[in-house]
């Protein structure tokens, strides 16, 4: 019932005959770990029904999936269409790869989707999005994004990490490829790093051709932790969701709170397509701003108890942080603005505690906030 794992960087034959057909099976056979191996194997199937993709490809990280995607499919002078609301990571790697491998890129605002066409050109190759994106969780519509996308003969590449793949199948909307931080609700437990690919086998060859190349490859205990832990995806993506969508509910009429991003909420500006799009709830992310600006912020996620300060999401463990001070650092003051996202945000990513405990946590965080900084 539990994978076995097989610690072998290389597989032994008794015949040339049946190490021609191992090494024929490519990142499916057991030829060499760097070229696949059965742990990771059996992972990357459960993943690709989960998602249903037709393959799926593990990395060591999501940024090892999304900077394999991306070297896989735009090659040096093609170009790049992405969000401004895109993940701090990625958007380090748009730069890099416009400084060193000569590739450009245009970044689109995800709540203009009436402006997004401007943007693509005869070069562009990829249309990068992200929904709901981090942290101020506006909503893409991926079946509109795809349409655009291959009007242009452009693939629609998709960030799935923060509706899970459970709770998002951006492939039967249209999306040619879809990546994931497995780090996030897939790992699940803040116990390990890695990223997924999946798809199409035709668009995945390429990505595994890369993964070959460079070598960035999970280990067998690595490939064993991530199916283990998604035994309990469906558990804790429920509990997870029904519990952020009872807390940005009451904090939306919290005193301390000015205002609320949860595309669970009716008033939010992406609930009709998330109603469309998403499944099983609404996701594990929710953002608040605390009445009192930046200085509140600060002090609501230095009383937070319950709630840990951590820059991550997607675990059964609450946290909280502030996307301006971590994940979003790097866009600077300027980009945050073009973004969105406010200074004084604090992003939450709830965990399958009781949400009791969750509520009481926050309330108290909230009421001190707020009589330090009145
Ligand atoms: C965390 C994250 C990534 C990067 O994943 P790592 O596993 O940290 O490399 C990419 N996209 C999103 C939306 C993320 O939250």
């Amino acid at each position: 019932m539990s994978t076995p794992i097989q610690h072998s960087s290389t597989f032994a034959f008794p015949s040339l005959e049946a190490m021609d057909a191992a090494q024929a099976l490519g990142p499916a056979g057991a030829y060499y770990q760097r070229i696949g191996h059965p742990t990771l194997r059996a992972c990357e199937e459960r993943l690709a029904a989960l998602e249903e993709a037709e393959m799926g490809l593990l990395f060591p990280s999501g940024m090892a999936a999304i900077s394999s995607a991306f070297l896989a499919h735009v090659q040096s002078g093609e170009h790049i269409v992405a969000l401004h609301q895109t993940y701090g990571g990625t958007r380090a790697l748009l730069e890099w790869g416009a400084e060193r491998l000569g590739w450009t890129f245009d970044l689109v605002d995800a709540r203009e989707p009436g402006t997004w066409e401007r943007a693509f050109r005869a070069n562009t190759r990829i249309f990068h999005v992200e929904s709901p994106t981090n942290p101020t969780l506006c909503l893409v519509d991926l079946a509109h994004a795809a349409s655009l996308a291959h009007r242009h003969r452009v693939l629609l590449t998709v960030d799935n990490t923060v509706a899970s793949p459970l709770g998002q199948h951006p492939l039967a909307h249209g999306a040619d490829l879809v990546m994931h931080s497995a780090t996030k609700s897939i790992g699940g437990h803040g116990d390990l790093l890695a990223g997924a690919v999946l798809g199409a086998a035709t668009r995945l060859e390429a990505v595994w051709r890369v993964r070959t190349v460079f070598g960035p490859v999970p280990d067998p205990g690595v490939a064993w932790q991530i199916e283990r832990s998604l035994k309990t995806l469906p558990l804790r993506i429920a509990q997870a969701n029904a519990n952020a969508l009872d807390l940005a509910s009451r904090l939306a009429t919290h005193p301390g709170v000015a205002r609320v991003f949860y595309p669970g909420l009716p008033e939010h500006p992406g609930h009709e397509i998330a109603l469309r799009q998403m499944r099983h709830g609404f996701g594990p992310l929710l953002a608040v701003e605390p009445r009192g600006g930046a200085g509140a912020a600060v002090a609501v996620v230095d009383a937070l108890r319950v709630v840990r300060h951590a820059p991550s999401l997607g675990g059964v463990e609450s946290l909280a942080s502030l996307p301006a001070r971590t994940s979003h650092i790097q866009l600077g003051e300027d980009g945050r603005r073009r973004a969105g996202i406010p200074e004084g945000l604090v992003r939450l990513s709830i965990g399958i505690e009781d949400v009791a405990d969750l509520w009481a946590d926050l309330d108290r965080a909230l009421k001190l906030a707020a009589a330090v900084t009145v």
